[in-house]
């Protein structure tokens, strides 16, 4: 038995739901995100509401859709949480035209319904074609997060084992949802994009068992291979993986892999569409780099002062500052020439970050037309990175940052593909 996850993509073809049917048919644990486009469409809508245009119509007919290709009997679960699904999304749509922007917890309860429809969807296809099984939202699992909107942890479980165990038992497929659940003071919450990998890790680790995430493609990638060509990556150690989910391989999520190395749980990555497994994330791997990564979705503040340099306290006095307005620090990056502080947050954080240091005494500026590429693998010669750009012709280099297990470079927002391109080709081609 092992806990096997489906990814949107997964749980949304044909070639996909037929190894789900046969992972159940083994008698292991799934886990299943909501319905490919599903949450990015829940996202749409919130933001629509807010400005009085949400439609509700295109998520039901999406989840429609999926019963009329897939399911023949009437299941009452399915009908009745679609008609929940409604009702809450009309509910929330009139509170939403009140606000700006989304409240959090309303955010985390719309983006909920995806994963809790398609657990339903799933459980009833599998029962269909002779497969006992049964949908769990995460909490029903005794699964407890703490109370952070948008990107809360899994802290405790309880029972979880025990009813697993007994479904299993009993012969029974438990189908639970990835990505949400709901903490002690009973809010719903979410595990942050893509966190359905989290849940599966989590669950694995409480089994004693391993997890394999089933997606689009075949493993782990040198690149995305949407970029350029890219080969599967065999094996990869648990500080690999967590980094290339963090420098934007979105193909595994990093609280995932943090969650995995702490449970001691091995992670398999696989196809579901060939139904072929290409990549094992475990304890050791070999020296030299294994993966690039690149992610757009970050912002670079840039603090000057020539003063700067004398002064003690100053990268201690602006990182409080961001902590304190909830700013998530990415990386502090190293320029060669001049006395600057380079610090890399979200792209999403970057109001907090200008409130945070808009008192201070140095010359503060904040660029968003940024990218980060990431040259993942542990023992890897940082030498090569660096010579390998140098010689690259009009490359502009914004700050660099090196650590054990990677070397990120941040580049003008327009040459991150390039950049990554040229490095994987040259580093992993
Ligand atoms: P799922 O819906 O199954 O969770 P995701 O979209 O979250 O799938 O992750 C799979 C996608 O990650 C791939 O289709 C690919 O576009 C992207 N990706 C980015 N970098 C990599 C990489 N290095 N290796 C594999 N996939 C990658
Ligand atoms: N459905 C969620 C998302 O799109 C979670 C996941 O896919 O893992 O982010
Ligand atoms: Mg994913």
């Amino acid at each position: 038995m092992e806990v096997h996850k489906f990814g949107g993509t997964s749980v949304s073809s044909e070639e996909g739901l037929r190894t789900l049917e046969a992972s159940a048919a083994s008698g292991n644990v799934l886990v299943v995100s909501a319905l490919a486009g599903v949450t990015d469409a829940l996202e749409r809508f919130l933001h629509d509401a807010c400005r009085g245009a949400a439609d509700p119509d295109p998520i039901i007919d999406r989840h429609e859709r999926f019963i009329a290709e897939h399911l023949e009997e009437d299941h009452r679960e399915v009908r009745e949480f679609l008609r929940q699904m409604r009702t809450i999304l009309e509910g929330v749509a009139p509170v939403l035209e009140q606000l700006e922007r989304p409240e959090d917890r309303l955010r985390d309860l719309v983006l909920s319904l995806g994963e809790r429809a398609s657990a339903r969807l799933i459980a009833a296809y599998l029962r269909e074609r002779g497969i006992p099984a049964r949908a769990y939202d995460a909490w029903e699992l005794g699964l407890i997060t703490n109370d952070r909107p948008g990107n809360a942890d899994i802290i405790r479980w309880e029972g979880t084992r025990s009813k697993l165990l007994r479904d299993l038992r009993a012969g029974r497929i438990p189908v639970v949802t990835g990505f949400i659940g709901r903490s002690e003071r009973g809010h719903i919450t979410t595990l942050g994009r893509g966190g359905s990998d989290y849940t599966a890790t989590i669950l694995a680790g409480i089994l004693g068992t391993r997890a394999l995430i089933w997606t689009d493609v075949d493993g782990i990638m040198t690149t995305d291979p949407d970029l350029t060509e890219a080969r599967v990556v065999e094996r990869l150690s648990y500080d690999e993986a967590m980094m290339a989910g963090a420098s934007g391989a979105e193909v595994i999520h990093p609280k995932a892999v943090e969650a995995a190395k702490n449970l001691e749980v091995k992670i398999l990555i696989g196809n579901s569409h060939t139904a072929t497994v290409g990549t094992l994330i475990s304890e050791k791997t070999e020296p030299g780099p294994k993966v690039v990564a690149a992610r757009e979705d970050v912002a670079l503040i840039q603090i000057t002062g020539a003063r700067m340099m004398d002064e003690p306290g100053v990268i201690g006095a602006v990182t409080t500052r961001l902590g304190d307005h909830d700013v998530n620090i990415l990386a502090l990056l190293t320029t060669a020439s001049e006395p600057r502080i380079n610090i890399l947050i979200e792209e999403g954080e970057v109001d907090r970050a200008r409130e945070a240091l808009r008192h201070l005494d140095y010359e503060c500026k904040v660029r968003e037309d940024v990218g980060l590429v990431t040259v993942v693998g542990e023992g890897m010669s940082h030498q090569d990175v660096s010579t390998f750009l140098a010689s690259c012709p009009g490359f502009e280099l914004l700050g660099s940052a090196y650590g054990a297990v990677a070397v990120s470079v941040a580049v003008p927002r327009e040459h991150t593909s390039r950049t990554a391109r040229a490095l994987a080709e040259a580093l992993l081609g």
